[in-house]
């Protein structure tokens, strides 16, 4: 299947973050996490409406695994999901590129930068540390789930897959160690539990980290 080509705007923001020298790359799990709370947000509150949803608050939840072996880290959430068209439209194209004015001197590039602390610039900033980015998806309501995958900016692929509950698992293969970026520690269980303290704090569901004890 031949890949899709991502738009100008989410492709600038995608090149951007492969091969950021930003600092601060761990913003990425707080990205990850705050969409898979808005994500449970908007089932939740269906749920106060649609009895068909037969899920309460407190059986909402977030999980994240890291495997240092096969360097596999997973963002996985019960909440609403995406259809493959959301999939397609949601990630293929970053909605609010219009407000970022990229310029291309190299000057004013280290200036851009900002705004990934500043606002977080969303599910893109995970190809900061990984090289390749599947989410596999199931909306709520519909019995087809999908798996968008990504190695950067060559584009995407959207593929039929199995899932058995609405929801998102996100799962990145974190990149090699090099001399001067260390990855692994985005596989490192206290340093994972470190940065949920430090930016997601705030988020109302459980986040549950699943440790393999090797
Ligand atoms: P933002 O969260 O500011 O809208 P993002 O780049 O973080 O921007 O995410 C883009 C969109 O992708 C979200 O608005 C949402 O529609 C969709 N999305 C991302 N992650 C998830 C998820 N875990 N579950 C459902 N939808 C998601
Ligand atoms: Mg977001």
């Amino acid at each position: 299947m031949a890949k899709k080509q991502f738009k100008t705007e989410s492709k600038k923001l995608l090149d951007m973050m492969v091969n950021s020298i930003y600092t601060h790359k761990e913003i990425f799990l707080r990205e990850l996490i705050s969409n898979a709370s808005d994500a449970i947000d908007k089932l939740y509150f269906r749920s106060l409406t649609d009895d068909s949803v037969g899920m309460d608050h407190d059986d909402f939840e977030i999980r994240l695994t890291a495997d240092k072996d096969s360097r596999i880290l997973t963002v996985t959430d019960n909440g609403i999901g995406m259809t493959k068209e959301e999939l397609e439209n949601n990630l293929g194209t970053i909605a609010k590129s219009g407000s970022l004015d990229f310029k291309t001197d190299e000057e004013n590039q280290s200036e851009n930068i900002d705004i990934i602390g500043q606002f977080g610039v969303g599910f893109y900033s995970a190809f900061m540390v990984a090289d390749n980015i599947k989410v596999e998806s199931k909306a709520f309501g519909s019995d087809e789930a999908f798996v968008w995958e990504s190695s950067g900016a060559d584009g995407y692929t959207i593929k039929k897959c199995e899932k058995d509950k609405a929801g998102t698992v996100i799962t990145l293969h974190i990149k090699e160690d090099t001399e001067e970026e260390k990855y692994g520690e985005f596989l490192e269980v206290y340093r994972i539990r470190e940065l949920i303290k430090k930016y997601s704090d705030y988020i109302r569901y459980p986040i549950r980290m699943e440790t393999s004890h090797k």
